[in-house]
């Protein structure tokens, strides 16, 4: 309601509905109020004929279907006849005042809203007057001068009437207009979108302000022309936007849609997203419109997750997957006559795992940092560095002279890492191996880095700090290895393994005595008896020496109890054991079941661990070597002196035994810095109340030198090689006979 009166206000304004307007407007007609006072002097007749004309202009509506408002205004045309009774009765009373005005704008107004067409608006005029005319000249037939008089002052009234009546409807379409001429301004103003038109066939274009201020234009600077715009535009985005305009003009492209760059005024790149379609104006001429969205945020979004699916989050460095493909580009341009050298160095820090545990990840983290940092800072603009996991990373080294060349980079890396890194206020000393393989065209990008990964395992199995080629040999190695690992997978279940035996002897000045063995384990293979050294590896990278390793506890416990019942009660049975074997948890109930099953004391067995072991290992080693003590087992340290003799472990780990290990034996007598080594971890032991086993006895000085040093345990081929058990017998039978003596029968017993 208030809106209709704010209608008919604004209305009356638009329309100048004053007195002075309505007064105009009667004196444009030549209507006086004479003429209104004229017809309702005869307002009865007149009333009797409009009362007759209500009623047949409603059936002269009704007979034409193509009006079907009754269908849309259900009870609007039974009411018609009324509304038209009242409006003629308004017509002829007049006065035209203000009053008057309002009602039949708002009547009209009435009309715009119940969408009654102008047409019919004027054919009812028309009816109406030619009815009006007929029933005025047959009323006052008598008198024609009446009729006419009254039909010229109707005339009058009606065209008055017809003139509001046109105006409203006239000035409301208007307004209507504006007012969504507004609202269309309203919403290009705030439309984040820049809009755009281009006349196709003239080539003229016009933009939004928001379209200029995606690309900070103005008036002055903007298109005028599909070129001016392109010329915006990268050569590539050029060409693309042109082609898809040109085939969506075509037809053979729905509507245009395409991602491309612009050149902002200050030639900084922005994203947009253009959308367009074509249409023909009143004109006949194609419009091509559409918009242009600013897409650069999603564009950053976008190109920060396709980072981050390439990159290494800590290192910021291309990660495995994205090296993967450097690789296959490398390799791609290898294969073209006259490429230079490539080749993949594959890098891994020695002991890493040693700083995650001792001091955290978090320094872990920032280690890996600079070590990355270090090795970028040896390679050239065109090399490629990635962190392919953990500690360890890839480099790519592309166009080189010679695939030496990569090697003298490979030591370079190795230097840069060797030199001291500070991390929380520790020093620390790092060192990496390193695998070098050429990368040829002819192989696969991923031959190089399964070559690289072979030749690392090589650099770390000579010790790490160490840098390695790849050659023909390590993959005939590598094969080798496979096939061994296949092998193996059922020797257990073929009994092709077995248990050799080496005496441990206690020395003393007067007679000395075969105090326990160490089980050595054999595979027979063929007619081979292959030695551990070959094969230990292979059983535990597949995981199988936790299966082997029982066997041989099991069989040894076995033995040694049967030599026990027979003359031996004191023999101690050794049996070494794998990190893999540790780390199953349980371990120790393993141990406390086999001892019961077999009935073998605990107290006579030695489990043999090395450094290494302990150096990876965590809590948990702890907790298992403490449970087999408690239970009486007794743990040796292993090749002492050959890892990181940390005296830390000595005091950390629950240790009985030290076994000093055969290289400073074997090189001692001639050697004062070794023999002082020696000593000192004897005293050590002595200190710890530790025993001391030295190994690899072969000569009498050897034996000597450690007897004048106070070591009360040895062994070695001097007194015995690991042998089956059936020839170790008779040696520890020998050694029962009080004529046995180190110096002389022994040996020549056991060669
Ligand atoms: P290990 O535990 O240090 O064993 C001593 C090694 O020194 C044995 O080599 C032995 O034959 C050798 N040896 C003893 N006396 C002398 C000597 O006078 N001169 C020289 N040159 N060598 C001597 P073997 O039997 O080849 O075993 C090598 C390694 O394999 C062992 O070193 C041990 O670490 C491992 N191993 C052997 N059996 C097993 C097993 O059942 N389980 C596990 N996990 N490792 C085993
Ligand atoms: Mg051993
Ligand atoms: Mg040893």
């Amino acid at each position: 309601m208030l809106d209709l009166k704010k209608k008919l206000q604004e209305m009356q304004t638009h329309l100048g509905l004053n007195p002075v307007g309505i007064r105009q407007r009667m004196t444009i007609l030549a209507l006086e109020d004479d003429h209104l006072a004229q017809l309702s002097g005869h307002a009865a007749e007149i009333e009797e004929l409009h009362l007759a004309c209500a009623e047949a202009l409603h059936q002269h509506f009704c007979h034409l279907p193509e009006l079907t408002l009754d269908s849309e205004y259900p009870g609007l045309f039974a009411r018609l006849p009324y509304q038209r009774l009242r409006y003629c009765q308004q017509l002829l009373q007049g006065p035209y005042d203000m009053q008057h005005v309002r009602m039949r704008v708002l009547s009209n107004l009435g009309q715009e809203r119940g969408r009654l067409a102008s047409k019919s608006c004027l054919a009812a005029y028309h009816f109406y007057l030619q009815y009006m005319h007929a029933g005025l000249s047959e009323r006052w037939s008598e008198r024609p001068e009446i009729a006419q008089r009254l039909y010229g002052c109707l005339l009058r009234a009606v065209f008055f009437d017809m003139g509001l009546a046109v105006d409203t409807h006239a000035a409301a379409s208007q307004m209507a207009l504006d007012d969504s001429d507004a609202r269309y301004a309203r919403t290009v103003l705030c439309a984040n979108d820049g809009l755009w038109e281009w006349q196709v066939d003239n080539d003229r274009m016009q933009v939004s302000e928001r379209w200029l201020s995606i690309l900070e234009l103005d008036a002055v600077t903007a298109p005028r022309t599909l070129d001016d715009w392109l010329s915006r535009m990268p050569p590539s985005h050029r060409h693309a936007f042109n082609d898809v305009v040109q085939r969506h003009l075509a037809g053979d492209e729905q509507q245009v849609h395409l991602e491309c760059q612009l050149r902002k005024r200050d030639g900084e790149l922005v994203w947009v997203l253009i959308r367009g379609l074509v249409c023909v104006d009143a004109h006949g001429q194609r419009l091509l419109t559409g918009s242009q969205t600013d897409i650069s945020q999603r564009k950053a979004a976008e190109r920060e997750l396709a980072h981050s699916s390439l990159h290494d989050p800590l290192t910021g460095l291309p990660n495995r997957q994205s090296m993967n493909e450097l690789l296959l580009q490398a390799s791609q341009r290898q294969s073209r006559p006259g490429a230079r050298h490539a080749a993949v160095l594959f890098i891994d820090l020695d002991r890493f795992k040693l700083i995650n545990d001792s001091l955290g990840h978090h320094a872990g983290d920032l280690v890996l940092i600079q070590v990355a940092n270090r090795i970028e800072h040896c390679l050239r603009p065109g090399d490629h560095l990635c962190r392919f996991g953990g500690d360890e990373f890839v480099v790519l080294l592309d166009d080189m002279a010679a695939v030496s060349d990569a090697e003298l980079v490979a030591r370079h890396i190795m230097d840069a890492l060797h030199q001291p890194i500070v991390v929380i206020n520790r020093r620390l000393t790092l060192s990496a191996s390193i695998g070098v393989a050429a990368l040829n065209g002819h192989d696969g990008e991923q031959d190089a880095l399964r070559e690289a990964d072979l030749a690392l395992d090589l650099a770390k199995a000579s010790g790490k700090a160490q840098m390695a080629l790849y050659s023909d040999v390590l993959q005939q190695d590598a094969h080798h290895r496979l096939e061994m690992e296949s092998a193996l997978n059922d020797a257990l279940r073929r009994d092709q393994f077995e248990i050799h035996y080496q005496p441990i002897v206690e020395i003393a000045a007067t007679r000395s005595r075969v105090v326990g063995v160490e089980a050595l384990l054999r595979w027979r293979r063929g007619d081979r008896l292959v030695p551990p050294d070959e094969f230990i590896s292979v059983l535990e990278e597949t995981g199988a020496i936790v299966e082997v390793g029982e066997w041989v506890l099991r069989e040894a416990c076995r033995q040694v109890l049967h030599w026990h019942a027979h003359g031996h009660q004191e023999l101690r049975c050794s049996v070494n054991l794998s990190s893999r074997q540790l780390q199953q948890s349980g371990f120790a109930e393993v141990v406390a079941r086999v001892l019961r099953e077999t009935g073998f004391p605990a107290t006579s067995l030695v489990l043999e661990i090395t450094e290494s072991l302990l150096m990876q290992e965590g809590p948990e080693t702890l907790a298992t070597l403490r449970e087999l003590e408690s239970s009486g087992v007794r743990i040796a340290l292993d090749d002492f002196g050959t890892g990181f003799s940390s005296l830390g472990y000595l005091h950390r780990y629950p240790l009985h035994i030290i076994k000093i290990d055969k290289s400073f034996i074997t090189k001692a007598t001639g050697d004062e810095r070794l023999k002082a080594i020696v000593r000192a971890i004897i005293g050590l032991g002595r200190g710890l109340c530790m025993d001391i086993i030295a190994e690899g006895i072969e000569t009498p000085e050897q034996m000597e030198f450690l007897h004048a040093e106070g070591c009360q345990f040895v062994q070695g081929y001097w007194f015995g090689r690991p042998q089956p058990a059936a020839v170790v017998k008779p040696l520890l039978d020998s050694m029962l006979d009080p004529d046995f003596d180190r110096h002389g029968a022994a040996p020549a017993l056991l060669h």
